[in-house]
């Protein structure tokens, strides 16, 4: 069986030493016929420190950065000497977009402004080239051959439908594997949505994870049968799927579900779910991951959690060097069964290092800790949390958007989130009281606002 994204990989390995004297000198050796893993590491250092240099020669933030903390580019001979390079922050984008870019704004195809999850509500900004523009198609492409095939018809949700948009950027990847983009973008109603799939005979759908789910549930809340209709995989944008909500899905549209975690800052696709479904192979040519431990900084080499930090490693436009991302991972070191013997691998996890917040009991919560147990209550659609305190005790509210509004389904709510550890301690120990429901239409909890979803944080401290 071919593997789509290592031969991918393999490839673009094979073409550098090609097209790259200096690189096949330095990789020591003629490729052979089979690539393994010390030449890809081999590959990522050459890229790292090319990347390094060329950060450092051209955009100001970084040539200040490196000249504060003693860094020469020239100095960072071998892999041990990467971690003495500094991290990049998510601030350092919002705080200096323009001194991070590597090229004039006449070299610029694309802007890309990311609302952040944090309070200042200021975008980070990220500039593209054509040519960045086409490595992200092309890994898009192979993204979308490791999962769909020729002749598949793909439904896309998504926004951005402009020019380079998200949209049109999937589109393109779509059809350059030889498959059928339909640019049905975000403004359908779920009833607009079935029809198009429907007339246009839709094998694949593509968009993002809550999106998806809403439409899914609004349409079998109508009656509609969607196990029929042909569509073979749902590939879903989220680094993390409750196993409830898969198993919703899989049974709905009598489908495969797929994840894709993508990330604006590292060109919008950055790695996807093989058939494996459990964790996810990345874009190695482009981009070079490492696990840290946040509060030291240090490097992780065996499968604890830590912080995701990546490092563009063909970007012109904006190159990001160590960029903390906040969202936690780990490593998975066994040999993944889907046969791909060189390629990494990191699991999906479903907590950010912004959205964790602490109880007074020191117990730690976040946004998806209620996941598995709320969505496998069909009516529910989506809900939100907040968490208050009165005199001295803590109370979660959850703001449940369900179809039907039931006392059997409020019952059963509480039932479940009354069972939940965290809350059943926290309550036995005195530090809380029961939970507060309220159940809200479909429809009206408005996620617009946010990049991301968080704990609303309404105690006193
Ligand atoms: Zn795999």
């Amino acid at each position: 069986m071919t593997i789509v994204l290592e031969q991918w990989l393999h490839d673009k390995i094979r073409q550098e030493c090609q097209q790259n004297a200096i690189f096949s000198g330095y990789s020591g050796r003629q490729l052979q016929e089979k690539i393994n893993r010390t030449e890809i590491n081999k590959y990522h250092f050459y890229k790292l420190r090319e990347s390094l240099k060329y950060a450092y020669n051209n955009s100001s933030f970084y040539r200040e950065l490196y000249n504060q903390n003693g860094i020469e580019p020239d100095k960072i001979v071998s892999v041990d000497d990467w971690d003495k390079v500094p991290f990049t922050t998510p601030e350092a984008l919002i705080e200096n977009p323009g001194r991070l870019l590597c090229v004039s704004l006449g070299k610029i195809a694309r802007t890309i402004s990311i609302l952040s999850s944090g309070t200042t509500g200021r975008p980070k900004k990220i500039l593209y080239t054509p040519q960045d523009i086409d490595k992200i198609v092309d890994f898009m492409s192979a993204g979308m051959r490791a999962v769909a095939s020729e002749g598949d018809v793909v439904h896309i949700i998504l926004h951005g439908g402009s020019a380079y948009g998200q949209l049109d950027l999937l589109a393109r990847g779509v059809a350059k594997m030889g498959a059928t983009p339909i640019k049905a973008g975000v403004d359908h109603t779920p009833g607009e949505h079935l029809e198009l799939i429907k007339t246009n005979r839709a094998t694949l759908i593509f968009g993002q994870t809550g999106r998806i789910y809403r439409i899914t549930q609004e349409l079998l809340a109508e009656g509609h049968e969607l196990s029929n209709l042909g569509v073979r995989i749902l590939y879903l944008t989220s680094v993390y799927l409750p196993g409830a909500m898969r198993r919703r899905l899989e049974s709905a549209w009598n489908c495969e579900v797929y994840l894709h975690y993508g990330m604006s800052e590292m060109g919008l696709a950055v790695a996807t779910e093989c058939s494996e479904h459990n964790g996810f192979h990345m874009n190695e040519a482009d981009l070079y991951l490492e696990i840290i431990d946040p509060a030291t900084g240090r490097i992780i080499e065996d499968e604890t959690e830590g912080e995701m930090v990546f490092s563009t490693l063909t970007r012109a436009g904006v190159p990001l060097i160590r960029y903390r991302t906040r969202d936690i991972s780990r490593w998975i070191k066994s040999p993944c069964s889907c046969g791909a013997a060189t390629l990494l691998r990191f699991a999906g996890t479903n907590r950010r290092l912004e959205s964790i917040m602490k109880l007074s009991s020191g117990d730690e919560i976040y946004p998806s800790l209620f996941d598995d147990v709320l969505y496998s209550i069909p009516q529910l659609f989506d809900y939100e949390v907040e968490v208050s305190e009165q005199r001295g005790k803590e109370q979660f509210l959850f703001t449940i958007e369900t179809i039907g509004q039931d006392l059997m389904v409020a019952e059963t709510i509480n039932k479940i989130l009354m069972n939940c550890p965290v809350i059943n301690k926290n309550i036995n120990s005195g530090r809380m009281f029961p939970p507060a429901i309220n159940l809200i239409p479909y429809g009206s909890l408005d996620h617009s606002r946010r990049a991301k979803k968080l704990i609303l944080d309404k105690r006193n401290i």
